[in-house]
């Protein structure tokens, strides 16, 4: 889903998020962020550095450390790069009204490497796939994880998966490693009470896409 479909859902003498403009593929390390966002629903929006643009999930109940959860992701329109230091307030009446704060970010890498190709490219491909397997180096998530494309449901449902390894734990709530003080925290409190993502994640359990 391109930049276009961004700037159109976006008045930008409105809201003070930045525009969407394609930069030129990144040098140096690939970007990722997650931002907490209460909207008309608390989500976690997770977005990877790819192709001079980030690609963007909403993760309802955020992303987890806990190899056994499957968290759902709804791929939404990309977002400029420069999305990646954006916090603070979407005016009401403006698409994703509510407040936005960086919950976690860093830099990330293809868990695969392929001699030839760049990182860049290897991810873009594994994208298309619907298969994209990659290392975060995070404050907060950090180790190898999957983004797998779900083969029923709507086309956008993806399922972000923490591999076994160092970083994986037993338990994990986002909402547990969270600033109680934010704005974010506040309107959440105030307005979304009952909208809080819960501690289950039986009810998503599903098989993903095997491609
Ligand atoms: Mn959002």
């Amino acid at each position: 889903m391109s930049l276009e479909e961004y700037n159109k859902k976006r008045d930008f003498k409105k809201t003070s998020e930045p525009k969407g403009k394609k930069k030129d593929l990144s040098e140096g390390k690939l970007k990722f962020v997650v931002q907490r966002h209460a909207a008309s629903h608390l989500h976690y929006d997770f977005r990877l550095e790819m192709d001079g643009v980030l690609k963007s999930w909403a993760i309802p109940k955020g992303p987890s450390l806990n190899p056994e959860d499957r968290r759902l992701a709804i791929e939404v329109e990309d977002h400029p790069l420069s999305y990646k230091s954006f916090e603070g307030t979407i005016p009401e009446g403006n698409y994703g009204a509510g407040e936005v704060e960086i919950w976690d970010n860093g830099y990330y890498e293809a868990a695969e490497k392929t001699a030839g190709k760049t990182e860049d490219l290897v991810l873009r491909h594994e994208f298309h796939r619907g298969s994209i397997k990659f290392i975060l180096h995070g404050k907060k998530l950090k180790g190898e994880f999957a983004m797998i494309k779900m083969r029923s449901k709507d086309e956008n449902a993806w399922l972000l998966i923490k591999h076994k390894d160092q970083f994986a734990t037993d338990s994990y709530n986002a909402e547990d490693n969270i600033n109680k003080d934010s704005k974010v925290s506040k309107l959440v409190k105030t307005k979304h009470k009952k909208e809080k993502p819960s501690k289950s994640s039986s009810e998503e359990d599903q098989s993903p896409s095997k491609k």
